[in-house]
């Protein structure tokens, strides 16, 4: 559940005493309203692995953004973007004094005889798995492109069904994960990966042919996308995934007016508006007054848990050292580094810490009476559904659903069944 890796895919461990840590979990089956909220949480998905980082401890901070066409300001670069394109697919160049977005992106969108774009369910084809393999290669030098990890990265969803796609392929009719092909004289040039949910449009990914580099698709199909979110399928939010401050490939997307999602109560404000509060502390984007509460609130419900005999006392992570000051290294413990054994993909597990930024404290847990939640368990020893009865359980078990109450909170939780 939770993990360091030693290998960043974004800052590539510029700074060696820092990780990447995260908080993961396998999805079996989510109905596109479950991701939905799971977003609103803070969280992302590849294939069907369902991921936060932690804030505190991360090498990179990452957090939530979407956006909408109201927050857009249309840049000179975006229209330059747009018009180059629409020029490059031979569309009639923009004539008009005022530029307009929507309508310059809806050419886009409509096609004509050289270009299309084509909504595709998310699945295997060797076009697509080639133009993956190229796109790896070329821009992420990543030559371990085999056909199992394009399946599961970009066509495995956790979505029970794939969405369904209206007869002339422009439109979703259900929600699900969606291939949004592009089409350059009958030869596939870009995908983006997308989830159609009901408050919006999340972009999981986009490969291109490094050949046409030059028609930026990576501006380009988040503008369309933007729109195609907003306009043409009526939704409100345009997910664009996780910003990271110090990651020159990530900040482009401030451009976009984004909104960030706030770890303390999960409400979204303004980005920029958002930043400029922690200016002196630029890495920080939650505030320091809800880290201090979090903290103080663990430590004295891990008390309260333990006298019901519940104990987290190897949990509790600490945060600030004795002056009260923030310490921002990782949780690696090098005793115990060395005495675990490591996986292929160099990860380490760890036991959920109790100060993770975007989760519920102890305190919430202890509140919440847990015994009165119907939850349902799957038990693998006994091959049959059953329900939990909180109270009645043993002690690694009631351990695991406060930490799963802690990251889902008490409706995703009231929803899932527990496979232990
Ligand atoms: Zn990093």
């Amino acid at each position: 559940m939770y993990f360091e890796d030693k290998t960043c895919g974004y800052c590539h461990n510029a700074n060696p005493s820092t990780s990447s840590n995260s908080i993961g979990f396998q999805s079996e089956n989510f109905t596109p309203s479950q991701y939905d909220r799971l977003i609103n949480l803070g969280f992302r998905r590849s294939g069907t692995f369902i991921y936060k980082t932690n804030v505190l401890r991360n090498c990179c901070k990452m957090y939530t953004i979407r956006t909408r066409m109201d927050l857009l300001t249309v840049h000179k670069e975006f229209k330059q973007c747009v018009n180059r394109f629409n020029k490059k697919i031979g569309n009639e160049p923009n004539k008009d004094k005022e530029f307009n977005l929507s309508k310059e992106i809806n050419k886009i969108i409509t096609g004509n005889d050289r270009f299309q774009i084509i909504n595709e369910s998310a699945e295997f084809t060797e076009e697509k798995y080639q133009l993956y393999v190229k796109y790896q290669k070329l821009i992420h030098d990543d030559d371990k492109t085999s056909k199992k990890s394009f399946k599961r990265f970009l066509c495995d969803s956790p979505f029970m069904k794939s969405a369904r796609i209206s007869s002339d392929h422009s439109t979703i009719d259900e929600f699900g994960a969606i291939h949004q092909c592009y089409y350059l004289d009958s030869k596939l040039i870009a995908i983006a990966v997308l989830d159609v949910l009901p408050s919006g449009l999340s972009s999981v990914y986009l490969i291109y042919d490094p050949d046409h580099r030059d028609m930026e698709l990576g501006k380009l199909s988040a503008l369309l996308e933007l729109v195609y979110c907003n306009e043409v399928l009526g939704l409100k939010h345009y997910y664009m995934g996780f910003i990271i401050e110090n990651c020159q490939k990530m900040v482009y997307k401030k451009k976009f007016g984004c909104e960030v999602l706030n770890l303390r109560d999960y409400s979204w404000a303004g980005y920029q508006e958002r930043c400029g509060q922690f200016e002196d502390n630029d890495q920080l984007l939650f505030d320091l007054g809800y880290l201090k509460d979090l903290v103080t609130d663990n430590e004295e419900y891990c008390k309260k848990w333990a006298l019901k005999g519940v104990h987290f006392g190897d949990q509790l992570d600490k945060v600030f050292d004795a002056e009260g000051k923030l310490q921002l290294q990782t949780s690696k413990d090098p005793d115990k580094d060395s005495d675990d054994e490591e996986d292929d993909d160099n990860s380490t597990m760890y036991d959920l810490p109790l100060n993770i930024p975007g989760l519920r404290s102890l305190k919430d847990s202890f509140l919440a009476d847990l015994d009165s939640l119907e939850l349902l368990n799957f038990s693998t020893l006994m091959g049959r559904l059953r329900y939990f009865h909180f109270n009645g359980e043993k002690e690694s078990t009631k351990k695991t659903l406060i930490n799963l109450y802690r990251l889902l909170g008490p409706e995703l939780l009231s929803e899932a069944v527990v496979i232990i």
